[in-house]
């Protein structure tokens, strides 16, 4: 099973053919699912006693069940938040594989670790965080809003006082699913503030103020969101900051998706606050164009997430001997064995410069901004709010839920389109409305009208 030998050879060069093809290839139609039931009639049974070789397990691959995915970077891909990952990162990622590196620590990665951390610094950076902050990547935004909260939460356990306490966190409605997810995983509880809209100060205020005395006590983190998923919206972070400070608590900013923007001249003072942040997250597997799957997680205080990550057993003692010594990134988050997930995009931001990904950031900003005036001109459809980061909300004149998830469905089955629809929450009530999010700088004008058009 591990020997070389020629057809193997050949296997590598047809997979390789294959790779580049994808790289290299600009699709025309997106990709959609099938039952189950159907693909499994279409390639019988894969796994088998004797193999059933691996030419005839890539055909079935390339002939169904590629075919059976949605290219998430296809331009005109504009439900939740698509992606875009540069051809260098993606190629990179083969190197990644190829080169079965063991990503927890110094000591067996530190070639790939040391690639990471020249990508993080950069990131860093962006945030304004003080010299000694320092991240780490993860699988993603949940498992990074996970770190950060557990180190948010042991933090603040560490105190006599609040030993044996249960948790509780506020942040608002706009919040990203994740955080109530990972709430559940942490045991605290969450209290949502309830706006969609921008989380600002009195309104925090306002929610802290409300608590019982023990709810207060057990009160430990507010987490903010640095580009809501839904419309792009950023909470007031100075705001939020400021409370958090005045009332000892720890400062979450979740910037999975709306990190990236703070390359963007043009946004990045809507961030302003994020520099107060006790940790962030950000995903480069969103808008910094790196392939899945490749989360970030930073922190002010990295001792603290230490303390609260660091894995001890007898078999790992090697690894924290000074012989050893480096930067170990298991003890930053939650995961023991890791990929080198940042490696892609070292290898693409070493490539391009950081310049570039400015520019490509600033394209999905304007793609929204063109959407909007698009949608501003048609008389079909207007637009819900304006559009905020790469997020336009707008409806459809007359259309009721079912029309959406029709239409949805419609350009779906054709190949030509993915864009879904959501909910915007006024008042009380929450109205069905399409909408775009713009990542990747392919997408043209052209693709948006003729999506627009299919309204009609
Ligand atoms: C996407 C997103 C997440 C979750 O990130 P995953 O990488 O999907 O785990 C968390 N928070 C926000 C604001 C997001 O947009």
């Amino acid at each position: 099973m591990h020997k070389i030998d020629i057809d193997l050879v050949e296997m590598t060069l047809d997979v390789m053919k294959y790779a580049i093809g994808r790289i290299s290839a600009v699709e025309d139609k997106i990709g959609k699912p099938k039952k189950e039931e159907e693909l499994k009639a279409l390639v019988g049974e894969t796994i088998t006693k004797d193999g059933i070789g691996g030419e005839y397990a890539f055909k079935l691959w390339r002939k169904y069940l590629a075919k059976a995915n949605v290219a998430i970077d296809h331009p005109r891909h504009l439900a939740f938040v698509p992606a875009s990952p540069t051809r260098a990162a993606i190629m990179f990622d083969l190197v990644t594989s190829a080169s079965s590196i063991h990503g927890a620590y110094w000591m067996e990665g530190a070639g790939g670790i040391f690639c990471e951390n020249e990508a993080m610094k950069w990131i860093v950076s962006l945030t304004g965080l003080p010299a000694g902050a320092l991240g780490v990547f993860t699988s993603g935004g949940t498992a990074a809003n996970l770190s950060a909260m557990v180190t948010a939460r042991e933090h603040w356990r560490e105190q006599e006082e609040f030993k044996g306490e249960k948790g509780l966190i506020i942040t608002s409605i706009g919040a990203h699913s994740s955080i109530k997810a990972m709430a559940k995983v942490i045991d605290v509880d969450l209290l949502l503030v309830e706006t969609e809209d921008r989380l600002e100060g009195p309104a925090l205020q306002h929610a802290i103020d409300g608590l019982t005395p023990h709810q207060r006590k057990r009160l430990f983190a507010v987490v903010a969101t640095g580009g809501t998923t839904n419309a792009g919206i950023i909470d007031d972070l100075n705001g939020v900051a400021q409370i958090c400070k005045k009332e000892n608590l720890w400062f979450h900013v979740d910037a999975a998706y709306g990190g990236g923007a703070l390359v963007a001249d043009s946004v990045k003072h809507l961030f302003n606050g994020i520099e107060h942040a006790d940790s962030i997250t950000i995903d480069p597997h969103k808008w910094m164009f790196s392939p899945y799957d490749c989360g970030a997680v930073i922190y002010r205080h990295p001792e603290l997430a230490k303390n609260a990550h660091s894995q001890e057993g007898s078999y790992l003692d090697i690894f924290k001997d000074e012989g050893a010594h480096g930067f170990n990134p298991t003890d930053y988050q939650i995961q023991l064995t890791r990929r080198v997930r940042g490696l892609p995009l070292w290898f693409s931001l070493a490539t391009h410069g950081t310049d570039k990904y400015k520019e490509a950031v600033e394209r999905g900003i304007e793609l929204a901004q063109i959407a909007g005036e698009m949608i501003e001109d048609m008389p079909h459809v207007e637009l819900v709010r304006a559009p905020s980061l790469s997020c336009v909300l707008y409806r459809r004149v007359g259309w009721k839920p079912e029309n959406y998830t029709h239409w949805t469905y419609e350009n779906h089955n054709k190949g030509f389109a993915l864009v879904t629809p959501t909910k915007w929450k006024q008042g009380d009530t929450f109205e069905t409305v399409s909408r775009f999010c713009f990542i990747n700088p392919d997408t043209t004008e052209k693709d948006i009208k003729m999506i627009l058009d299919t309204m009609i």
